[in-house]
C-alpha cells in the first residue's frame, strides 16, 4: 500500500505539469535574461585612469579548484607601468574548457581586479579559442581612460588607487574605501 501511494504522489507531479502552459525559450534568436549575479565570462578590471587592477599575485590561480587559471607576473618600471605598485599580470589566461564557474577566483582576488560578467555565449569548437588571454579578458577602455603603460597619477601612491581615490583624468579624490567603479559593479 505505501508503494501505491508513492506512485500516486509521483504522478501528481506529472499531471500538475501537464496542465501548465509550456515555456519555450527562443534561443539563440532571443537569449533569455540571466540572474544579476550569474557567473559568466571573467573580466580583468581597470582603475579610472586605465591602469590595470591585476597585480599578478596568482591568488586567483591558487584558489581555482579546476586549475583553469595561468598567471605570470612581472615588475612594473617607471618607464613601463601597467598597474599601480610593484607588479602586474604580464600573462593572464583562463581555460574555459576547465572552468566550472564557481567564482572562488574572484573571491580570492585582493584588488577586485577579477570579476565575472553575465556573458555566457562562449561555445566554440576548438581548444585554443577557449583559452582566453588578456586580449579577451581586459575590460575595454572607458572614456577618459588611457591605455597602459603610463605613469600613476601625479603625487598618487598605490594606496590611493586601492582606496578608490583616483579620477578618470588621473587626479586624486577622497572617497569611500569600498568604492567600486561602475563597470566593475556591472561585472
Ligand atoms: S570560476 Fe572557479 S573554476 Fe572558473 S576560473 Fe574561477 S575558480 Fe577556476
Ligand atoms: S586577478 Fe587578482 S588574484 Fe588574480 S593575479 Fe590578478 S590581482 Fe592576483
Amino acid at each position: 500500500m505505501p508503494n501505491f501511494l508513492d506512485a500516486i504522489k509521483g504522478f501528481g507531479v506529472t499531471f500538475g505539469t501537464m496542465f501548465k502552459p509550456p515555456i519555450t525559450e527562443e534561443y539563440p534568436e532571443k537569449p533569455g535574461p540571466v540572474a544579476p549575479r550569474y557567473h559568466g565570462r571573467h573580466q580583468l578590471n581597470r582603475y579610472p585612469d586605465g591602469l590595470e587592477k591585476c597585480i599578478g599575485c596568482e591568488l586567483c590561480a591558487w584558489a581555482c579548484p579546476a586549475d583553469a587559471i595561468y598567471v605570470e607576473g612581472a615588475d612594473n618600471t617607471e618607464d613601463e607601468r601597467f598597474s599601480p605598485g610593484e607588479r602586474y599580470g604580464r600573462v593572464y589566461q583562463i581555460n574555459y574548457l576547465r572552468c566550472i564557474g564557481c567564482g572562488l577566483c574572484i573571491e580570492a582576488c585582493p584588488t577586485r581586479a577579477l570579476t565575472m560578467t553575465n556573458v555566457y555565449e562562449m561555445a566554440d569548437d576548438n581548444r585554443s579559442d577557449l583559452i582566453y588571454g588578456k586580449d579577451k579578458l581586459l575590460a575595454p577602455l572607458q572614456p577618459g581612460m588611457r591605455p597602459p603603460p603610463h605613469a600613476m597619477a601625479p603625487g598618487a601612491t598605490d594606496d590611493d588607487y586601492y582606496l578608490g581615490r583616483i579620477t578618470p583624468s588621473g587626479g586624486q579624490e577622497r572617497s569611500d574605501p569600498g568604492h567600486r567603479s561602475s563597470e566593475e559593479v556591472a561585472g
